[in-house]
């Protein structure tokens, strides 16, 4: 008998994946929760019937999310992520030299017990000797630490359920006032090609009140259509700016510093779309 798990992404479009093993299904307080073997990806964390992330190609989001605004701040020492509970995150941000401490806060703590459990190689993240697991409300958390970091990496779950907060303007205000005066963020902010309207949104929150805002994307297979985006909002450092000498040297498996700035320029029929 062959086992299959389908993500919906609309009610015209899925993606299924055979399954070799279901390691976990629960019901946490914030979502439904699945570890899968599947076969062409690997073990795959699943939120609310959505991949989160897979052990084959995680990295690629990962490194993504991490390394364009840590190589952009020339001395990134205090990084805080949002979610990413799975680990690879962290993992990502405690390889870089300038970082000496990296804050993690998720909301729930069933993603962090089920990433120990069966995705290793994500969370040895966790165990950095400079990263610090906090566990609780994202959105109260930035609220609660005004002028204190060089990095915030927002690695949230879709606008959905415990996530909708970080994706909205009072969000971003908040960002800002918890960034130092040279800080910048980050967001992982969905598909260009499904939700073309929502990152134009968040753009033009975004770039409302920091005067660098700028979109980029990476191919991740196993998100809808694999393109997927990333915004970048900063009180002073140009992504575009940065020069290939001043990229920190450390093991990576997608990122380059060819990468850093390839991963900006928009295909036509995104031309002029966030900007
Ligand atoms: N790479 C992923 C993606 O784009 O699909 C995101 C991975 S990570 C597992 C997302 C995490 O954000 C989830 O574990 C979820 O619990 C967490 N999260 C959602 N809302 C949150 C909030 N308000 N505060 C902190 N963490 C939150």
């Amino acid at each position: 008998m062959e086992l299959w798990f389908t993500e919906k992404q609309n009610d015209d479009f899925s993606v299924s994946y055979r399954v070799v093993e279901t390691l976990r299904v629960e019901k946490t307080p914030f979502q439904h929760l699945a570890v899968l073997d599947t076969v062409p990806f690997g073990r795959m964390l699943v939120l609310d019937g959505i991949v989160q992330t897979s052990v084959v190609d995680e990295y690629i989001y990962h490194e993504m999310i991490a390394h364009v605004p840590l190589n952009t701040h020339p001395s990134p020492k205090r990084v805080l992520t949002i979610g990413g509970g799975d680990g690879g995150t962290l993992r990502e941000v405690t390889k870089h030299p300038a970082v000496e401490k990296a804050t993690l806060v998720e909301i729930d703590e069933r993603v962090i017990a089920a990433s120990r459990e069966f995705l290793p190689e994500l969370s040895c993240g966790f165990d950095a000797p400079n990263a610090e697991v906090v566990i609780g409300d994202g959105i109260k958390y930035v609220a609660d630490n005004k002028n204190t970091f060089d990095l915030i990496i927002v690695d949230s779950t879709d606008p959905v359920g415990p996530a909708v907060g970080l994706f909205s303007l009072e969000f971003y205000r908040s960002i800002h006032q918890a960034l130092k005066e040279d800080g910048l963020f980050v967001a992982q902010t969905e598909s260009p090609y499904f939700n073309a309207d929502l990152i134009a949104r968040i753009y033009k929150d975004i770039s409302g009140m920091f005067p660098v805002t700028r979109t980029y994307w990476a191919c991740i297979p196993t998100y809808p259509g694999s393109m997927w985006s990333f915004t970048i909002g900063s009180k002073k450092y140009d992504p575009l700016r940065v020069s290939p000498e001043e990229i920190a040297d450390y093991p990576t498996r997608y990122y380059t510093p060819a990468i850093h700035r390839a991963c900006f320029a928009m295909p036509r029929f995104l031309e002029g779309r966030f900007e």
